[in-house]
C-alpha cells in the first residue's frame, strides 16, 4: 500500500528562487578585471585553472566536451582521466520532452516552496527520473573561506563557464544559507548530493553535486525515494522504494535516517537550515518512542553486522531471530534500503553464525530484490550479490 501525503507533512527544504532572486544571482556571476584568476588550459575538453597564481589549483572541466551542460571541480590530473571516458560519448539520460509522459512533475507543495509529485501511480522498483548533475565537486578542495562562501569567487569562476541553459537551472535552486553567505555557495551547499564518482562505493564521500529536477526533491525522514547515484551513466538517479500514489509528493532522505527525532532535526537544522515536519517527526508520545528506540536499535545493529563484530551466538536460530525482528523494524519506519542492508550484511553474519547455507542464499535473494528496486538492476551492490549468489549456488549443490 502506498502512502498518501499529509499536509504539511514534508518540509520546505529546497523550494524555489522567484525571476528577480534568478536575475540578481546570474549578474553576481560576472567576474572582472582582478577578480579574474582563471586560466583556460585546454578548449577540448574545456579545462580551466581556477587561479593561476597557485601552484596545484583546483581545475574545472566542462563536459560533454563542447557542450559544456556540467563542470566537475577537481584537480588536473584526475580531471584528465575523466575527460577521457567513453561516458561522454553516450547521449545523456533527460526528461522526456512530452510533459505527459513525465512521471513527475515539479509544482508548489501544500503550504511550502516547490516539491516534487507523482503524475501517476508509480510501482515499488521504478525509475522515477535519471539526469547528469550540472555541478560536481571534490568535497576537499582547499579554498579559503572568503573565496568558497563570502564572496564565493571559486564558485562563481566554475559556474559561469557553463552552457546557459545549466546556468539558469542551477541558480534557480533554493538558496537556504544566510546572507553572510554569497547565494552562489549557499545554492550550491543548499543542493549537494552525494555523487560516486568511483567504479565502488565511495566509503569517504568524496564528490558532491546539484542537480536540476533531483535537488527540488524535499526531505521526509521515511522517504518514498531512493537517491542513487550510477557511475557507468554518471546520473543521479530516483527509484520508488514502495508504491506512489498519484499526486503524492515524492521525497528522498537528506540525512542518516536511522537516529532518532532529535538527532535527525538537529542535523537538518545544522546542515540545511529547516526543522522536519514529516509525518515520523509529527509522531508524539508511545508511537515516537517506539519510532526512535527501533532506529536507534537499527543503528546500533548495521554498526554491528557492517564491521562484523557480532557476537557468536549459543545457537544459529538465536542470530536469525534477531535478525528477523531488525527487518521488522525497518519494515515498521519504511526503510527499504536499511532492509536491503540488514538482509546483505545478515546473509554474510548468518554464515559466521553456522546458519545453514539454504538459509543465508534465501537472505542474499532477498538482498538483491531489494537492491535492485531501490538501486536498479546495474547497481555495484546487485552486481556482487548476483556473484555471492552463484557462487552459494555452486557450493549446495556440491553438496
Ligand atoms: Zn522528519
Amino acid at each position: 500500500m502506498s502512502d498518501h501525503p499529509v499536509p504539511g507533512s514534508v518540509c520546505d527544504t529546497r523550494g524555489s528562487t522567484s525571476v528577480t532572486e534568478l536575475e540578481s544571482a546570474l549578474q553576481t556571476l560576472s567576474v572582472t578585471g582582478d577578480d579574474d584568476t582563471t586560466r583556460i588550459l585546454s578548449e577540448h575538453p574545456r579545462i580551466v585553472l581556477a587561479d593561476s597564481r597557485l601552484k596545484g589549483s583546483p581545475c574545472f572541466l566542462y563536459l560533454p566536451p563542447g557542450k559544456n551542460e556540467f563542470v566537475l571541480v577537481d584537480y588536473l590530473k584526475s580531471l584528465r582521466t575523466v575527460a577521457s571516458w567513453p561516458v561522454w560519448n553516450q547521449p545523456a539520460p533527460s526528461p522526456p520532452s512530452d510533459p505527459e509522459s513525465c512521471s513527475y512533475r515539479i509544482d508548489m507543495a501544500f503550504d511550502k516552496g516547490l516539491g516534487m509529485y507523482a503524475t501517476r501511480a508509480l510501482k515499488a522498483g521504478e525509475l522515477i527520473v535519471e539526469e547528469r548533475p550540472v555541478y560536481a565537486m571534490r568535497r576537499q578542495i582547499i579554498r579559503g573561506e572568503d573565496q568558497t562562501h563570502e564572496n564565493g569567487i571559486f564558485h562563481r569562476n566554475a559556474v559561469r563557464g557553463l552552457c546557459p541553459k545549466s546556468r539558469a537551472a542551477l541558480m534557480s535552486l533554493k538558496n537556504s544559507y544566510p546572507p553572510d553567505v554569497h547565494v552562489v555557495p549557499g545554492t550550491l551547499c543548499t543542493n549537494y548530493l552525494q555523487l560516486d564518482i568511483t567504479p565502488e562505493p565511495d566509503v569517504m564521500n568524496e564528490f558532491v553535486g546539484c542537480f536540476p529536477v533531483l535537488s527540488r526533491a524535499n526531505h521526509a525522514c521515511s522517504p518514498n525515494a531512493n537517491y542513487y547515484f550510477s557511475f557507468p551513466s554518471f546520473t543521479g538517479q530516483f527509484w520508488a522504494m514502495r508504491d506512489i500514489a498519484k499526486d503524492e509528493e515524492i521525497t528522498i532522505g537528506y540525512c542518516r535516517l536511522i537516529a532518532p527525532r532529535r538527532q535527525r532535526q538537529a542535523d537538518l537544522r545544522d546542515r540545511f537550515f529547516f526543522t522536519c515536519t514529516c509525518s515520523t517527526c509529527l509522531l508524539s508520545g508511545e508511537q515516537l518512542a517506539q519510532s526512535d528506540e527501533r532506529r536507534t536499535k537499527l543503528e546500533k545493529l548495521l554498526t554491528t553486522l557492517e564491521t562484523n563484530s557480532m557476537p557468536k551466538f549459543s545457537s544459529p536460530t538465536g542470530a536469525l531471530q534477531l535478525l528477523e525482528k531488525a527487518l521488522g523494524w525497518a519494515q515498521q519506519e519504511k526503510l527499504a534500503v536499511h532492509q536491503a542492508q540488514i538482509l546483505f550484511y545478515g546473509s554474510n553474519a548468518l554464515t559466521v553464525q553456522g546458519t545453514s547455507p539454504d538459509v543465508v542464499l534465501d537472505w542474499m535473494k532477498r538482498a538483491r530484490e531489494l537492491f535492485k528496486d531501490t538501486e536498479g538492476e546495474r547497481s555495484y551492490n546487485v552486481r556482487r550479490l548476483d556473484d555471492s549468489i552463484q557462487f552459494a549456488e555452486r557450493m549446495l549443490y556440491r553438496r
